[in-house]
């Protein structure tokens, strides 16, 4: 006997519906590619979303074409966020930290018909427009006033220009919800980049996973500033969360440094931000120098790298924000785990809620998780035993675009993610290391997060990464890569004392060199393969002598 209750398709549109409808004077704030800080709110912004479906629809944009964004967090990638999915046709956001080549290949992968930019990238879309033959219009994200004349961008438009001459007067067509709805490709550290094609169905069952308050739980009391950005993996989600709930949006625009981020904060009363570490340590920076507090912000939430120990304790014990650790990945959303604690952690001291919440977190409903060790067989939830961590679950990836990489996924339907990782009795997952920088040293594994985390707590280093290099009786070593704090002075010596009693010695760093820069990709994590290459011919003085 079947259910006797309404099936409905489950559209991005619906998202879109219902701010307008419930929350429509609930204000979204942006600070504008030009400066200034704009306001808007989700009645016009649905109003506007409407406008570009007609100028598509006018364009004669067929359904599931390629929409591209090469945008920062603002109002107008936000509507367009809904003009071009809510209409059925696919957004597909790119990275403009990749190098242009590279932006080059995934256009043409991905077939883009339209490309909408905002003005920091028109250097970038001169270069790379005549590599792109399948873009057919240009849209500029700015008025027609600001259009540059002579720009040699065929087809170009101004954003304002172009939807200005559309009804905001438009029914939402009434999709499949498998149908795709956008399309972002992964950071390709190794090979071509791959493309992950989102649906309406698994975009919308992600954004209701995520509003649980166990999870992300944002609610309409919420001023929300999403840090993490709008061109990959769809800001964590926050797009469609934020609307769902009517948490007021505050967008930071192309302005991502320390003094930037704190005056939105200030100025615009945000309780909730989410973002990379790398950023959350400029922000600390300039809060620490200038001696400043922060008035309105509850909780942060922090991912895309391993949350440093001495980051969650900043923000805890100095400016009063409970951080809450996330893991995801592209390929699922990205939400897979967050970390937040069980009735059970109530009674527990601090430093023992800490050890909790410095794991990874647990997984939210929908995604199933398993570690399984070489063999494919599955590892006990102990929260000691390590494997490759798989995952499976409605928002996660089947198969890439245009079936790049075979078969992904094993018998069971679990996508290998590529980590490695442990599970306790009580679901919380820890990321050990990725699985291709893991440091196999004597048959052991060591892991190069947990002694990246220990660097950071030394109160000279600014960023460290950890690397394995050849060692002839061990097979690798872990050596160090660090950047001090400016005007900070130690030496390799006294970092390596300062790992004594925190972890076993033989895992601590054989070496450590100090490096102007460390390499961060389009995402701000670290490229250790650009690492691993610029040491290829060092040779660790114990194996010298
Ligand atoms: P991306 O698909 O570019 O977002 O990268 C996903 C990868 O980032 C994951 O597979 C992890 O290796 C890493 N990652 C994401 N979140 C975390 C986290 N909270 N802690 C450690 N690594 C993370």
């Amino acid at each position: 006997m079947l259910g006797l209750m309404q099936q409905h398709s489950l559209l991005i549109s619906n998202i879109i519906e219902f701010a307008a409808a419930y929350h429509a004077d609930t204000e979204i704030i942006s600070r504008r590619v030009e400066g200034d800080i704009h306001r808007t709110n989700y009645a016009a912004c649905s109003r506007r979303a409407k406008q570009i479906a007609n100028a598509l629809d006018a364009w004669k944009t067929p359904q599931s074409a390629r929409v591209a964004t090469l945008a920062w967090n603002g109002y107008r990638h936000f509507e367009l966020y809904y003009g071009v999915s809510g209409s059925g046709r696919v957004l597909h956001t790119v990275n403009p930290r990749l190098h242009p080549d590279q932006m080059a290949w995934i256009v043409n992968h991905a077939e883009d018909e339209i490309m909408c930019f905002d003005m920091t990238f028109l250097p970038l879309i001169k270069a790379i427009a005549p590599k792109c033959p399948t873009v057919k219009h240009y849209v500029a994200m700015c008025d027609e006033a600001a259009l540059p004349a002579d720009s040699g961008i065929p087809n170009l438009v101004s954003f304002e220009g172009w939807i200005a001459a559309h009804s905001s007067d438009y029914s939402w067509p009434q999709l499949d919800e498998n149908q795709a709805s956008s399309l972002c490709y992964t950071s390709g550290t190794t090979g071509n980049p791959k493309g992950v094609l989102y649906s309406h169905r698994s975009t919308l069952l992600h954004a209701m996973a995520s509003a649980a308050s166990d999870s992300i739980g944002v609610n309409g009391m919420d001023t929300v500033l999403p840090v993490v950005p709008m061109f990959h993996v769809n800001a964590w989600g926050l797009p469609y969360l934020m609307p769902m709930v009517g948490a007021r949006i505050v967008f930071p625009g192309p302005a991502l440094d320390g003094k930037s981020i704190y005056e939105l904060f200030e100025n615009e009363k945000v309780t909730f931000s989410a973002g990379v570490p790398t950023v959350w340590q400029m922000l600390i920076a300039h809060m620490d120098s200038n001696n400043l507090k922060l008035s309105t912000m509850r909780r942060t939430c922090i991912g895309g790298s391993a949350c440093p120990p001495a980051m969650l304790d900043t923000f805890h014990d100095k400016y009063g924000v409970s951080v809450n650790h996330a893991w995801g990945m592209t390929e699922m959303s990205p939400l897979g785990t967050y970390g937040t604690l069980k009735s059970k952690h109530a009674t527990l001291s601090w430093p023992e809620q800490r050890s909790v919440l410095l794991k990874q977190g647990r997984a939210v409903f929908g995604v199933d998780m398993r570690i399984v060790n070489a063999d494919g067989i599955e590892q006990p939830r102990d929260g000691k035993a390590f494997g490759d961590l798989m995952v499976r679950g409605p928002w996660i990836v089947r198969e890439y675009f245009k079936a790049d990489g075979g078969k992904i996924l094993d018998n069971d339907g679990y996508f290998p993610t590529g980590d490695v990782a442990t599970l306790d009795a009580d679901g919380y997952m820890q990321i050990t290391d990725r699985s291709k920088d893991v440091i196999k040293s004597g048959g052991e594994w060591i892991s190069s997060i947990d002694i990246e985390n220990i660097a950071l707590a030394h109160p000279a280093v600014a960023m460290a990464a950890c690397i394995g290099v050849p060692h002839p009786k061990w097979d690798e070593r872990p050596i160090l890569c660090v950047v001090k704090k400016p005007n900070a002075e130690t030496t390799a010596a006294e970092i390596i004392a300062f790992y004594d009693g925190k972890i076993a010695k033989w895992q601590a760093p054989d070496d450590v060199q100090f490096v102007d820069a460390i390499p961060l990709g389009a995402t701000g994590k670290i490229q250790k393969n650009k690492l691993r290459e610029q040491f290829k011919s060092y040779v660790l003085p114990t194996t010298a002598t």
